[in-house]
């Protein structure tokens, strides 16, 4: 994976920068590399797909959020990020309803004018369980999308033929309007009503599709979740999303994460924590005992003496951190379980014990209180 850059960085503004303030940056970065207005720098088209990447995460609070505490990875860092068609079509926003072609005294963007339509993206849900989520796992998940038709290629036409420039447009896609003004004639284009902006007309359909040029299709998709994904967080698939009605290109595929509950575990961020409850028995003399972690039983040792609350740490145990800074720890809570309810025999070794000096509460300067403990914990 090419490393990304910061993307307050890209924008040159400060993470602390409100939504107007990037929204002007972003607009000045636009501008300057617009590819375009750059024709003999290749590097201009990156840069300017960048610039609109970074602005589509930062200026949605969401996906900002996320940035700022997983990174790249956490708005789906691993996708190609935003194509040329998305870019231009978020100028509306950014430029006012003109677009941005009036920065530029218009012409359009290449290909004479017809847009490249793009399909629907596809939204699904996916549940992983702890385990997964620590490790990362490779699912292969069964979707229903729309591809090409096969046999007419996409167009909707039979045999991927019978297909004529649009009479209206001449296949541009588009209709120019000469209208008379005060200041002179001007020249507007709109998309050719005929066609939609197709530039082609389908003489006679397909029989498969029947002239759709898409076709419903049961697909097995592999998809690679990164460890250390959570709740809530957003993977994207370029292009396994659905194919548009007679040509273009497909949209996105989404995968939203959703966290199975463990049964015994808990996460917390990278960490795991985990209650276990010893008898008063086993604090007093000590025992080893069995406890659950994501990657199986472990043994550990409970000490003579060991106090109720105590924090036992299995480094290395926890979840893998999404950007790849190592592993969280798995965190065992020591609770002394007291029995509820004790046969007569039990009693009576009870009693015996009750007056004995070192069943007396005395807490030395060595025993943590609460608050230290909670201190150490946050540490
Ligand atoms: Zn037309
Ligand atoms: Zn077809």
């Amino acid at each position: 994976m090419a490393t990304k850059r910061d993307y307050y960085e890209v924008l040159g503004v400060a993470k602390t920068a409100a939504g107007d303030e990037i929204k002007k940056a972003y607009r000045k970065v636009a501008i300057k590399y617009h590819p375009d207005k750059n024709p003999d720098d290749p590097t201009a088209e990156d840069k300017f797909k960048e610039a609109a990447e970074a602005y589509e995460v930062l200026s949605d609070e969401q996906k900002r959020a996320r940035y700022d505490r997983f990174g790249h990875q956490g708005v789906g860092g691993n996708g190609g990020g935003p194509n040329m068609e998305d870019i231009f079509s978020q100028f509306g926003d950014i430029f006012g309803g003109g677009g941005f072609e009036g920065f530029f005294g218009g012409g359009g963007r290449g290909q004479g004018g017809r847009r490249v339509r793009k399909g629907s993206n596809l939204r699904i849900k996916l549940k992983l369980d702890l385990e997964e989520v620590a490790n990362g796992v490779e699912k292969k998940i069964k979707v229903k999308r729309y591809v090409a038709c096969a046999p007419c290629s996409g167009t909707g036409a039979k045999n991927g033929t019978d297909l004529k420039d649009c009479s209206t447009c001449h296949g541009q896609g588009q209709v120019k309007r000469v209208v008379n003004t005060m200041l002179g004639q001007m020249v507007s284009s709109s998309t050719c009503p005929t066609c939609n902006g197709e530039g082609k007309v389908v003489t006679s359909k397909c029989d498969v599709c029947h002239g759709e040029g898409r076709q419903l299709q049961e697909e097995i998709i592999p998809i690679n979740i990164p460890a250390g994904v959570a709740e809530g967080m957003q993977l994207s698939m370029n292009g396994k999303g659905n194919y548009p009605e007679r040509g273009g290109v497909p949209g996105d595929l989404l995968i939203q994460i959703e966290e199975e509950p463990h049964e015994v575990l808990r996460r917390d961020g990278n960490n795991i924590m985990y209650e276990q409850y010893i008898s008063f028995v086993d604090a007093a003399l000590g025992a080893n005992i069995e406890v659950p972690t994501i990657e199986g039983k472990v043994k550990i040792k409970v000490d003579p003496g060991t106090q109720p609350g105590k924090i036992l740490r299995l480094r290395g145990k926890g979840i893998k951190d999404l950007n790849g800074y190592g592993r969280g720890d798995q965190l065992i809570h020591l609770n002394v379980w007291t029995p509820k309810s004790v046969t007569g025999e039990e009693r009576e070794l009870l009693e015996r014990l009750r007056d004995s000096r070192n069943f007396t509460p005395n807490p030395g300067k060595n025993d943590k209180g609460f608050f230290e403990k909670v201190k150490e914990y946050f540490q």
